[in-house]
Parts: structure tokens; sequence; C-alpha cells
């Protein structure tokens, strides 16, 4: 390998080296979490407007307003909680609180419990 060779080579090695950081976020914001998510989940807020917007309560015990409580995708009022879901991140599940979390892909990804509801609830496709 003479001089110059030595140096491309260097130089095109410096370059891709340059590139995995960003690489590395991207494929850790694709997969829709991230460092901070994977340490740790907080429970969204139920007075976050976009969680009031849709009813969100932490326990589904606590939605007693009967108009909401309506048969969905022929699931039961009963049987619809946040765990069951299609918008509840399982993969990504954890504690928030001391309660059993995942991001919930129409709360921009914050956790909600397991446990909770909210008017958007959706049976898993
Ligand atoms: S969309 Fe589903 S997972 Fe998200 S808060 Fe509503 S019921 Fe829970």
């Amino acid at each position: 390998m003479n001089r110059r060779s030595f140096i491309q080579t260097a130089l095109t090695i410096t370059g891709a080296l340059a590139f995995l950081p960003l690489i590395a976020k991207s494929e850790e914001r694709r997969r829709g979490g991230g460092a901070a998510a994977a340490a740790g989940l907080v429970l969204i807020d139920p007075k976050d407007s976009q969680a009031k917007a849709l009813n969100y309560a932490h326990e589904h015990k606590d939605i007693t307003d009967k108009t909401l409580q309506s048969e969905r995708s022929g699931v039961k009022w009963t049987d619809q909680k946040c765990q069951g879901c299609n918008f509840y991140v399982k993969e990504k599940e954890g504690k928030a609180s001391g309660k059993t979390a995942a991001p919930c892909q129409l709360l921009a990804n914050k956790a909600v419990a397991a446990t909770g509801w909210c008017s958007s609830w959706a049976k898993k496709a």
C-alpha cells in the first residue's frame, strides 16, 4: 500500500466512523423508544391534554360515564383495557409508578397503565 492509498483508506474509515452514532440513534428511533424509554417508563398524566381528549384513566373501573361503556369490535366493555388494545406497545412493557405500563402509540408513545382505558380503545389487529 502506497502512501496515497493509505491516506485515502484512513479518510474513508474515519468518515464511516463519524456516521456510526447517527446510525445508532436512527435505529433507536425506529424501534420507537430510546435509552430513556428503556431505562424507565413515566405514566402519562390523565390531565395531559391528549389523555383528557380521549377520556383516559389509569384504571378502567374509574370510567364512570355510562355513555362511554359500550361494546367495541365485539369486545365487551368489561374486557377493554389498555393491555388488550391495539395501540399498547406490549414489547416495551415495564413498571411505572408501581403499575404495569407500556407506551401508547396514540398518546405519542407516553406510558399508559395496562389496566387503563381510553375512548380510542381498539381490538388488537
Ligand atoms: S389507545 Fe389503547 S392503549 Fe392507548 S390509552 Fe387508549 S385504550 Fe389505552
